[in-house]
């Protein structure tokens, strides 16, 4: 299996990236934050009581995402590798997935994190705000939230991933096609062929 997790804060590409990725490599996407829109979409408790979280820009529980990611393992048992988006975002997180995977026999193998000043962030979130329909995108406030949530919570999982050497950090600003390239570029230096 080649496991990989795509880092940065919000707006910093990870999901356009994704998309390219996992058709590149056949890798299954793991998006918490799709994950999450859908329960938010089928009005389910842990939608409901999600999105009062996620509308003020902080991270829901741990435990909430730790188990929509151990249901997501259990439910694709046959894939080549996963792409994790936007978790982990903790190092309690970080933790559980790598028990998690453990279990399944399997590990992280790199961790990419995408490098892009604060100011380029709120500039694409204000921007995706207008046409992605997504509450927390419109709101400049919201926005400052998310990352300074960034900031506390969720940058130190760099720090956690780097201690067994498996962090790489590429410049998340330039075109889409660049920013692909430098991706392929570090995950090819991490696969075994
Ligand atoms: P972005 O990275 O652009 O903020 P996401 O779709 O990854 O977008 O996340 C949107 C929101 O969903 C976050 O602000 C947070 O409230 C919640 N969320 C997503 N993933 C996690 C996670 N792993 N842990 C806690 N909260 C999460």
């Amino acid at each position: 299996m080649f496991n990989l997790i795509l880092f940065g804060p919000p707006g910093s590409g990870k999901g356009t990236q994704s998309e390219r990725l996992i058709t590149k490599y056949g890798l299954k996407h793991l998006s918490t934050g799709d994950l999450l829109r859908s329960e938010i979409v089928a009005q389910t408790p842990l939608g409901i009581e999600a999105k009062k979280i996620m509308d003020k820009g902080q991270l829901v529980p741990d435990e909430v995402v730790i188990g929509m990611i151990s249901s997501a393992l259990d439910n694709n048992p046959n894939a080549k590798g996963f792409l994790f988006d936007g978790f982990p975002r903790t190092v309690a997180q970080a933790e559980a997935l790598d028990k998690l995977l453990k279990l399944k026999d399997t590990q992280i193998n790199a961790m990419i994190s995408l490098l892009v000043s604060e100011e380029e962030l709120i500039k694409r979130l204000l921007n995706r705000g207008l046409t992605s329909g997504r509450s927390d995108d419109t709101n400049e406030e919201v926005i400052r939230a998310r990352i300074v949530e960034y900031r506390n919570k969720t940058s130190v999982v760099a720090d956690y991933y780097k201690q067994f050497d498996k962090l790489a950090e590429i410049k998340g600003e330039g075109s889409i096609d660049e920013i692909f390239e430098a991706l392929q570029n570090e995950i090819e230096k991490h696969m075994v062929v």
